[in-house]
């Protein structure tokens, strides 16, 4: 199988954003205005609520999900099958923040079996690609633990500024990266442009909506109603020394590679950042690259592809070993290992 050149894959949030992907990636702004913030990038999840929207199309017309289905063995690889079904287990998104994003969080396996019928939370981690502020920050975590009645006041009366003023403010960097367990409250603060790996899935409940073109009230707990979906929010304090553990990688994997992420993000997904030098060897995986920086190429035994900044590639794993060469910074998105997650067929 060769490698997959991915076309841009947005539709309307209720968040405005999308300009620095538009810069990023070379595209002329859509239809959707201001408010196409994010880019699902090799996607066969869907948006909640949605059929359609957040499906990765392939050239031929069909979706990922479909292509997978017809060869979840050369898509994902035998062990990656047996560990997880035909689902690549990882969705990735590029996202522009054009203003801060509400203060939200999302669920973790454990709530989203017992509540939604869902195998995977959405425990997500960030790698900064691009900043246009002074001083851009992520808000992250309470500082100081936070009183179940008082969260579902401050929620109730929309009180955003008292509860943006309870999480930490994070500066971060290009370069950066940060990991979010499912529970923990965010925002991503205006401005910065970050390549996003998740579980494959769009389950979010809304702490904040006031100002937002979303009816938070209605739509913003998951169809639970707040005082069941705000049980899922981590109100744990989250002091500096916390919250550095989810900062930092794990330094060299091999030339050219550099292992993204603490170890905890190791049951949810994995990531590495490429810069050859001057080649970088990849393994056999289903894997998206996103060309963040300089030129090169790919080369796997299916095919070869030229890269360029912006550029958003899907790597089967029958497109067997390759390398990339060049000089360019790339994200290479992987899902979980086979034997780190949720064991979708129950084996012990
Ligand atoms: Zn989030």
């Amino acid at each position: 199988m060769k490698p997959i050149r991915l076309a841009a894959n947005r539709f309307p949030r209720f968040y405005r954003g999308g300009s620095a992907i538009d810069e990023l990636r070379g595209t002329t702004p859509g239809t959707g205005g201001d408010f196409l913030p994010e880019d699902w990038v090799g996607s066969a999840t869907a948006a909640f609520g949605s059929a359609a929207d957040g499906l990765t199309r392939l050239e031929d017309g069909s979706t990922l999900r479909q292509a997978i289905e017809a060869d979840p063995e050369g898509f994902l690889g035998r062990d990656h099958l047996d560990a997880y079904g035909a689902s690549p287990a990882l969705l990735v998104k590029l996202l522009h923040a054009g203003e801060r994003l509400p203060v939200h969080c999302h669920p973790d396996r454990d709530f989203a079996r017992r509540h939604l019928g869902c195998p995977w939370g959405k425990t997500e981690a960030w790698v900064i690609a691009g900043t246009e502020v002074p001083e851009p920050v992520v808000h992250l975590g309470f500082r100081e633990a936070m009183g179940a009645g008082r969260l579902a006041e401050l929620v109730a009366g929309q009180r955003v500024e008292p509860l943006l003023a309870s999480l930490n403010a994070v500066p971060v960097a290009v370069g950066d990266t940060v990991l979010v367990p499912a529970g923990l409250p965010h925002a991503i603060g205006q401005g910065v442009l970050l390549v996003e790996l998740q579980e494959p899935t769009d389950l979010s409940v809304l702490l904040e909506w006031e100002g937002f073109a979303i009816d938070g009230r209605a739509q913003g707990h998951l169809g639970l109603g707040f005082e069941l979906a705000l049980g899922c929010v981590d109100r744990s304090a989250w002091d500096p020394a916390r919250l550095a553990r989810l900062r930092g990688g794990r330094g060299p994997a091999r030339p050219g590679v550099e292992r993204l992420f603490p170890a905890d993000a190791d049951p949810f997904f994995r990531a590495e950042r490429l810069r050859p030098e001057p080649a970088a060897t990849l393994e056999p995986a289903f894997s998206i690259l996103v060309v963040t920086g300089g030129s090169g190429r790919l080369e796997a035994r299916g095919g070869s592809l030229e890269l360029a900044r912006g550029d958003t590639v899907l790597v089967p794993f029958a497109a067997g070993p390759g390398q990339v060469r060049g000089r360019l910074t790339a994200v290479r998105c992987l899902p979980p290992a086979p034997a780190a997650g949720p064991s979708r067929r129950g084996t012990p």
